[in-house]
């Protein structure tokens, strides 16, 4: 058995302009951690390219039209009715090259999930994969194509049970609604609560429809949430969750935003929960796909993808550089010269007040799911 961690310098190189907070190069500094920690190039582990994906299987995810505008975009034309596609001045730019770029990062996950479905390969990891706001007609929150949704697709004429987890401070969305009437996928998002976060969807009450119902579970956190709570609404609901539903395929959304030091959230994680997740999944599922997604803390969000890759690869990280070099040659120093935050917990009034507001979550969801 072998592991495939996606990775291409060019796709890393992308760049979404200085004032855009998706850094690409998120991937590139993953990558080189993964190195200095010595949790890369182990025998097993293969390093590989995203190939493209053609247009038959990004219609997988897609309409027809949709593709057609991005791919003018992508060709430079700048056009009234992008704005119709959710293309515009602000979340999701006309970028040069965004169809290719798009279509490769996807190409990944697809291929991904194509090369554990075949059965010589158990663990994929794809840091440019995980945009999960991506509708079928519709580009948001700097998701332009879902590869996660054309992957569980592609899994699905294989008649296989997947699970998606995702831990992306975000709510899934666009996954969510492509898989809402689906008894085989089971959607499960932790995630700041719509209330008060982008893209404001995501409450305990959207739950699925049709034969899909029970299978979609929404699981909102208040802001401020920190490592205790959040843990023990995962092994609370998500724990028997996924291990009564069975999945033959895990795809994990391993977002990084729900970081206390994330711009763009206001979660207050430190990678211990990170940690524990991805050690929990791995042992509830033979095969993982996972991605990456949110996370504008390049270098913290950096961090959490080379654990995830050494717990996936159950490889325990060592500083190969320790005492040899300082200073800025990976990022700040401070932040990449241990790979572990320290604990991190609030107390008080306001921790009462998350703690009363999980209190009901987690009855309604125990009640809801028969847990
Ligand atoms: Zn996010």
């Amino acid at each position: 058995m072998h592991s495939i961690f996606y990775y291409s310098h060019e796709l890393a190189r992308y760049d979404f302009g200085a004032d855009h907070p998706f850094k690409p190069e998120r991937a590139q500094k993953a990558l080189e951690l993964c190195r200095r920690y010595g949790v890369m190039d182990q025998q097993h582990m293969i390093l590989k390219g995203p190939p493209p994906l053609e247009r038959e299987k990004l219609l997988l995810g897609h309409s027809e039209d949709y593709l057609e505008t991005l791919r003018r975009v992508g060709q430079g034309e700048i056009f009234k009715e992008m704005l119709s596609f959710g293309i515009g001045p602000e979340d999701n730019p006309p970028l040069r090259g965004i169809y290719d770029w798009s279509g490769k990062c996807a190409g990944g996950t697809w291929e991904g999930m194509v090369a554990l479905l075949e059965g010589d390969t158990d663990i994929i990891f794809n840091p440019l994969g995980g945009f999960h706001h991506a509708f079928p007609s519709r580009a948001s929150g700097f998701c332009y194509i879902n590869d996660i949704v054309i992957a569980i697709n592609e899994a699905l004429n294989h008649k296989v049970k997947i699970t998606y987890m995702d831990i992306d401070a975000h709510h899934g969305d666009a996954v969510q609604e492509a898989f809402y009437n689906e008894d085989r996928v089971q959607f499960i998002s932790i995630h700041e609560s719509g209330e008060y976060l982008y893209p404001y969807s995501g409450s305990v009450e959207e739950s699925g429809d049709g034969k899909g119902e029970g299978f979609t579970v929404n699981i909102p956190v208040p802001p401020k949430t920190d490592d205790e709570v959040y843990l023990e609404v995962f092994h609370r609901i998500v724990l028997p969750l996924i291990r009564g539903f069975g999945p033959d395929v895990l795809v994990a959304q391993l977002g990084a935003d729900s970081l206390v030091s994330d711009p763009l959230t206001d979660l207050m994680l430190t990678n211990n929960s990170y940690i524990e997740i991805v050690r929990t999944l791995k042992g509830l599922c033979g095969k993982i796909l996972a991605t990456g997604g949110g996370g504008y803390d390049i270098y913290r969000t950096a961090r959490c993808w080379t654990l995830a890759w050494a717990i996936l690869n159950d490889v325990e990280p060592r500083d190969e550089f320790a005492g040899l070099v300082g200073g800025m040659m990976f990022g700040p120093e401070m932040e990449v010269g241990s790979l572990s935050d320290r604990p991190y917990t609030i107390t008080g009034p306001e921790k009462d007040k998350i703690r009363r507001a999980m209190d009901r979550t987690i009855k309604f969801l125990i009640k809801r799911h028969h847990l």
